[in-house]
């Protein structure tokens, strides 16, 4: 990139800070500077327009370091952009792709740069979801599915497995192919660490960007880490790939852009967030979808993180979110030191697109377990009464039971979408009605690990599922099937 005195000589014309209010700086001077326009300062820093008034320059700085008044700066004539490319693949770098972890990141100039800040594409290239994102855990493909394109919250308490959730959810994405842009958005050094080993070790980092900014950055890095992902995973989209971009978390964000905004004495909203924060987001969530890329579909998926006090999901900005995006998944606290993992609340969470993506059987089945686990619920709050019940009670409240446990799952644990749709028909019809919980989730293992080493299983599980005509003729193949289950579960007990 040029420096100072290039690009004095070239523009002709600098300005000259006169007021700062970190990460905020006014200046006069800087005739022909437009908003979004990135400056350099004479000190090495830089940074970028936000607005422009009759006396002065509004300009806001990525740098730690203090500018000091007195100090000239110039104009580089360019848009806030960031190199975009897939050597970033395996990287953790900050919202302007620098290294943080002293990787060798050589950027060259024949890099592609985008800028950051882009008005979401129009109707005309988006194509209709219909393809499902899976996610390897049971609770979210079978109950709540959710589809390639597709905006989804995910919403909770502090320490309630948001994240060790998404971790799964990635690491499903990464096995199928997706390259994943993953947002850390203000988070704590450690914890950006972490995830990067966490991620190496498990063989996954190579289909993945981390976007990282700490607590210890300038605001207006942080707020700028969504952006610069979401520029990221459009360049891979444009490559035909199917991209799930991370945002962790928004709720974060906001407080940064509230930050800024109130330093640039904007006027205060509602809990003093400035008025455009609903815009901003919107613009930014808007960005996902799933696309026509030259004849073929690509995808960017997003699932942005919000952080909830007592789940309570009325504050300002989680409503917001909830309302730009297509549904949400509810982790709760309750159920979380209750054991539950995920903690996802089955019956307060919803997807609005998933469902058209899923196939019949799966469909049906989601369907009728849905009903079944209403009824469910309502019969574990009769039963609190010490009331007398019926067998048909009984029977469901122990297969209920049953369907909870099953979806328990480890983080690392992926459960392949046809074997979910196979034992959860099996827990909905009668044929685990004399089996453990526990005993279900042994059966589960070993199945697992029988269709990841045996071509032919996993072909008749598979068929089993794709040649049903619908839920009902799925559930009478199930039966004829059962035999030659019970003989593997036998063998390998
Ligand atoms: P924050 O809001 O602070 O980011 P979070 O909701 O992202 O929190 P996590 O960091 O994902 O929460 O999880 C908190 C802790 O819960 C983890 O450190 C881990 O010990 C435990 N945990 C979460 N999910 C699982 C799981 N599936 N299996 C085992 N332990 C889990
Ligand atoms: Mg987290």
């Amino acid at each position: 990139m040029k420096n100072f005195d290039d690009l004095l000589q070239e523009t002709k014309e600098y300005g000259v800070v006169s007021e700062v209010k970190f990460p905020i700086i006014k200046c006069v001077g800087l005739p022909s500077v437009r908003p979004d326009d990135l400056v350099i300062f004479e000190t090495g820093q830089h940074g970028y327009v936000t607005s422009l008034t009759q006396e002065n320059v509004e300009i806001v700085t990525f740098s730690r370091e203090i500018v000091k008044p007195g100090v000239r700066v110039v104009r580089t004539g360019e848009r806030l952009s960031i190199p975009v490319n897939e050597k970033f693949l395996g990287k953790v770098v900050t919202p302007l792709i620098e290294p943080i972890f002293d990787d060798d990141l050589e950027i060259t100039d024949d890099v592609e740069r985008r800028p950051v800040d882009i008005e979401p594409i129009k109707i005309d290239r988006r194509v209709r979801i219909t393809r499902q994102m899976f996610t390897g855990v049971s609770l979210v493909d079978v109950m709540l599915p959710l589809g390639k394109g597709q905006r989804e919250l995910v919403v909770g308490d502090r320490q309630t497995g948001k994240t060790w959730a998404l971790l799964n959810f990635m690491k499903t994405q990464v096995e199928l192919g997706s390259i994943v842009v993953y947002a850390l958005i203000g988070k704590e050094k450690t914890e950006i660490a972490r995830m990067r080993d966490f991620l190496t070790k498990s063989g996954m980092m190579q289909n993945v960007i981390i976007l990282a900014t700490s607590a210890d950055d300038s605001p207006s890095l942080i707020t700028l880490t969504p952006y610069s992902a979401m520029t990221m995973a459009e360049y891979f989209r444009d490559k035909q790939k199917d991209v799930l971009v991370i945002l962790d978390d928004l709720t974060t964000h906001a407080m940064y852009h509230r930050e800024i905004s109130l330093l640039a004495m904007r006027f205060p909203g509602r809990d003093s967030y400035p008025g455009d924060v609903f815009f901003k987001h919107a613009r930014l969530l808007e960005r996902a979808g799933n696309y026509d890329v030259q004849g073929k579909e690509a995808a960017i998926t997003c699932l942005s993180v919000a952080g909830t006090i007592n789940n309570r999901l009325t504050g300002y900005i989680v409503s917001n979110l909830i309302g730009i995006t297509d549904g949400h998944l509810l982790f709760d606290t309750e159920l979380f030191n209750r054991g539950q993992r995920p903690a996802i609340d089955l019956f307060l969470s919803v997807t609005r697109v998933g469902k058209q993506t899923q196939n019949k059987v799966a469909r049906g089945l989601n369907r009728d377990m849905m009903m079944m686990m209403s009824r469910y619920e309502e019969a574990l709050d009769f039963s609190h009464f010490g009331a007398e019940l019926s067998d048909e009670k009984k029977t469901l409240l122990a297969r209920g039971e049953k369907v909870l446990h099953f979806f328990q799952q480890k983080h690392t644990l992926i459960v392949p979408h046809s074997v979910q749709v196979l034992l959860l028909t099996m827990i909905y019809d009668e044929h685990f009605d004399d089996v453990e919980s526990a005993e279900i989730i042994r059966r589960r293992d070993v199945l697992i690990e029988k269709y990841s080493s045996d071509d032919s299983i996993r072909k008749e599980i598979n068929d089993l599922m794709n040649n049903a005509k619908d839920f009902d003729e799925y559930r009478s193949k199930v039966k004829t099937f059962q035999t030659y289950l019970n003989q593997l579960w036998q063998q390998q007990s």
